[in-house]
């Protein structure tokens, strides 16, 4: 089918949905979009977006809807609440869920939609709003080859680097490892940084050192950024961290796989959640351990 004759739904425009839904629409591809808060969908509607009233109405016509929403709770909600997608999707439409979720729900959501023969497609996302907005994410897609390579051209609008992982289940499983991965990356550079701060080692030479050294990565950059740069938006909320790790957590307790690191990291993001930081940078863990360390986060 030529592209100008398929149709994309989108719905869940926060941090990540609105830069994907944008490139979506740059791409050319005919968009409707919707989002549980109204007026996130404006930018997109100036741009050339259809405002959808409903999610179901969001998937009225369309051959593909992406979905970009926080959790299981906005998924299972988008997906089969009151209004909402499953009442809208048409006969071989394909589901394309890129939240970061669980296997659970994606194994629920892709019997549910079988039985009115819409497809799913699990591709959760790596890299934060920066890759977002240039359309580099990199995603790991869970599903049948055939309904990947469907979907593989409006996958291409967002993503740069794409993997498909295995059946159902099997991206978001791996989504959850890396990101318990990303989360105890995190906790480690805070560490290094408190221990370093309380001896009066200057950050420059903190970050220097590490940069042309061994250990140098692309989170540790991302965390380096919440130190020079501490009035930033958030780019990755800390709640939404420590719920991708209460998810991997939950899939080690179901296989018996001990976790001890993770487990450690998951106590001080649900601690900076209770201390009301759930809705600042998931770096913030930086500023909660310099607090417990006596040090300053800068000068
Ligand atoms: P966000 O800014 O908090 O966006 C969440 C979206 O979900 C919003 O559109 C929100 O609608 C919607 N939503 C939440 N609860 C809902 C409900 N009950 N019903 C309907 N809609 C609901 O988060 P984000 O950063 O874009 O992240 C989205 C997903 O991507 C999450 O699963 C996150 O873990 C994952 N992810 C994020 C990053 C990142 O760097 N930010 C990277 C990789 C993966 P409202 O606008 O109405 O609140």
């Amino acid at each position: 089918m030529a592209k100008k004759r398929m149709k994309v739904g989108f719905v869940g425009l926060g941090l990540m949905g609105a830069p994907m839904a944008a490139n979506v629409l740059k791409a050319g591809w005919p968009l409707r979009v919707w989002n549980r808060t109204a007026d996130k969908a404006e930018p997109l509607v100036a741009a050339g977006a259809v405002r959808a009233a409903t999610a179901t109405d969001a998937a009225r016509g369309a051959d593909f809807v992406i979905v970009m929403v926080a959790d299981d709770t906005a998924l299972d909600s988008v997906l089969f609440g009151e209004n909402g997608l499953s009442r809208g999707l048409k006969r071989g439409a394909i589901l394309i869920n890129c939240s970061t979720t669980s296997p659970a729900i994606s194994f629920r959501a892709a019997t549910a939609l079988r039985s009115i023969s819409v497809r799913y497609l699990e591709a959760p996302v790596m890299r934060s709003v920066q890759a977002a907005r240039e359309g580099k994410l990199q995603m790991l897609v869970g599903g049948s080859r055939e309904d990947f390579q469907k979907a593989e051209a409006v996958l291409k609008s967002v993503a740069s680097d794409i993997h498909h992982i295995g059946d159902i289940g099997k991206a978001s499983t791996l989504k959850l490892a890396l990101s318990l991965v990303a989360a105890t990356m995190i906790q480690a550079f805070a560490e290094y940084f408190v221990l370093a701060r309380k001896t009066g080692i200057p950050f420059e030479t903190m970050m220097d050192v590490l940069k042309v050294g061994p250990l140098d990565s692309q989170q540790f950059r991302y965390a380096e950024q919440v130190v020079v740069n501490p009035g930033a938006r958030p780019s990755f909320y800390l709640k939404h961290m420590l719920k991708d790790v209460n998810l991997a957590m939950d899939l080690a307790r179901q296989m018996d796989v001990p976790m001890p690191l993770t487990s450690e990291v998951r106590q001080m993001l649900a601690a900076a959640k209770n201390l009301d930081r759930g809705d600042e940078d998931f770096a913030a863990l930086l500023d909660l351990m310099a607090g417990w360390a006596g040090v300053p986060m800068r000068g």
